[in-house]
């Protein structure tokens, strides 16, 4: 006689549900179920995660956990929906877009305030369009790690809870096998929430949305005597200067996105949808990551302009509530302060330079311009400047570099600037430059690794990505250069 697992027909979380967006109705979303996947297995919970929620690691992991975050079982209390969007895709609107495979179980109150639940490859919705609804191991991993590697160096992003994998075969460039990661955030609305009923001429389901968001994330907008007292005005402008910020910390970090959609621009300033992204190797200025995306429309250098551009769609979104062209202009224009104010004190940081003195753009801009002429690799560059600051020697630095001239003239200018406050910034800047970056290679290897069923590379980068500041001296070979093969990895939309 065969046992068969009794599995529930619903996981109890132990936590109450919020369906803020779900209350929103029917023109928003289509409420489904997601479609099981065969022979669900763990492949990686984040645990410090799910104790910030309020949740149990163990049960979460455990064979009931695993059939519930896989979507084979409901959560108890949560109301399973794929949202409706559109978006500018490359530059072009793309009309229709939605949720093809993420499923938002709703909200959970948590210590952490109220969290909404994603389920990734849940299936298909009608919002697929030509896709299965899937994703596959291979994405589901680089989503995982590097949600939390993004949240690790302090940049504002969705979350990553927990992935689960299956043996069900999914078609990409080759046959591979379908996983589903649950991700965590206050609200995944999207730039193109906006832009869907903006360009459907559903002002009223446009006014919901945007009062729905303001009430919500930005309630400093109700009441504000900025922009003539226009609520909608102001969100834009708050939007405009969370995007700023954020653009601001991945050019620090040396992140690539990869896909700036207005579909993949968070409403919430946070950083979303990880697909085809990057952590700069070589500092590469007009580095393109995303392997299909052919002009480069996306490229390192390109990013915060394309920011902006994104910020201009959903001005023109919010037009119908804004009802002033000049005031939906002037709810852009922080923008063009706020980010370079906040890339200038990120890249100060990196320098240890606490307070701001005249030259230090220059000294940015020097560096910057010494790194991209010999191709110096972005992360290992900036931890032994941290380590030189500290007292080390100054020769694993200028090694890296074949313009030694140049780069001598740069240290003595930046001696000189640090001066007396050398000490405090050597900590500072070993808390600001990362030892462990999410690198490309890094994550290929644990992904190889992962398909053969071995999961232990995924884990321990997890570790390392969550405290990227610390030593973890056992991983060295995690912390150098890229072997030759990383420059020949091909990472396109095909997720
Ligand atoms: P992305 O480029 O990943 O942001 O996806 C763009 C759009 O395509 C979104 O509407 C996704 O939901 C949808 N999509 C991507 N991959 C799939 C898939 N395998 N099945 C269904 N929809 C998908
Ligand atoms: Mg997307």
């Amino acid at each position: 006689m065969t046992e068969t697992l009794a599995v529930p027909a619903a996981l109890e979380l132990g936590r109450p549900w919020r369906h803020g967006f779900a209350e929103l109705g029917p023109a928003f979303f289509t409420e489904l179920r997601p479609t099981p996947l065969a022979d669900a297995h763990l492949v990686s919970v984040n645990a410090a995660l799910a104790r910030e929620l309020g949740l149990d690691p163990a049960r979460i992991a455990g064979p009931e956990g695993v059939e519930a975050f896989t979507g084979n079982i409901a959560l108890q209390g949560s109301r399973p929906l794929a949202g409706v969007y559109s978006g500018h895709q490359f530059g072009v609107w793309a009309g229709q877009l939605g949720d093809g495979r993420a499923i938002l179980l709703g909200g959970i109150e948590t210590p952490a305030g109220v969290q909404e639940l994603q389920l990734k490859g849940a299936g298909r919705t009608p919002y697929s369009r030509m896709g299965d609804g899937r994703a596959v191991l291979r994405s589901s991993i680089r989503e995982y790690l590097c949600s939390e590697a993004i949240h690790g160096l302090g940049i504002p992003t969705t979350r990553a809870l927990v992935v689960t994998g299956s043996p069900q075969p999914v078609r990409r460039e080759e046959i591979e096998t379908a996983a589903v990661v649950t991700r965590v955030a206050p609200s995944f609305i999207r730039f193109g929430h906006f832009e869907h009923f903006s360009a459907r001429g559903m002002e009223a389901e446009l006014r919901q949305l945007a009062d729905y968001v303001i009430d919500r994330f930005y309630p400093e907008c109700r009441g504000t005597d900025q922009f003539g007292g226009n609520p909608y005005a102001c969100l834009l402008e708050r939007v405009s200067e969370r995007t700023a910020a954020m653009v601001a910390q991945w050019q620090a970090a040396g992140f690539c996105h990869g896909v700036m959609n207005t579909d993949n621009m968070s409403i919430l300033g946070l950083t979303i949808d990880y697909g085809p992204f990057q952590f700069l190797d070589a500092f590469v200025p007009n580095h393109v990551c995303n392997h299909s995306d052919e002009t480069g429309r996306y490229a390192y250098n390109r990013q915060p302009n394309v920011a902006y551009w994104n910020l201009f769609c959903l001005g023109q979104a919010l037009l119908p509530l804004i009802a002033d062209q000049e005031l939906a202009l002037a709810a852009l224009e922080p923008y063009k302060t706020v980010f370079p104010r906040e890339l200038e004190a990120r890249m100060r940081a990196k320098l240890g330079l606490g307070d701001e003195q005249p030259g230090d753009r220059e000294l940015v801009e020097r560096i910057l311009q010494l790194l991209a002429a010999d191709r110096v690799d972005y992360p290992v560059f900036w931890r032994r400047l941290s380590h030189f600051v500290g007292g080390a020697d100054i020769a694993p630095v200028r090694d890296l570099f074949l313009d030694r001239t140049g780069f001598d003239g740069w240290v003595a200018q930046y001696e000189s600037r640090l001066s007396a406050s050398r000490t405090g910034a050597a900590s500072a800047m070993l808390r600001t430059n990362p030892k462990f970056v999410l690198r490309n290679h890094l994550c290929e290897l644990a992904i190889r690794q992962a398909k053969l069923g071995d999961f232990s590379g995924v884990e321990e980068l997890l570790s390392l990505v969550q405290a990227p500041f610390d030593e973890h001296p056992a991983h060295e070979d995690k912390a150098g250069f890229p072997p030759d093969w990383a420059q020949h990895i091909e990472i396109s939309c095909s997720s």
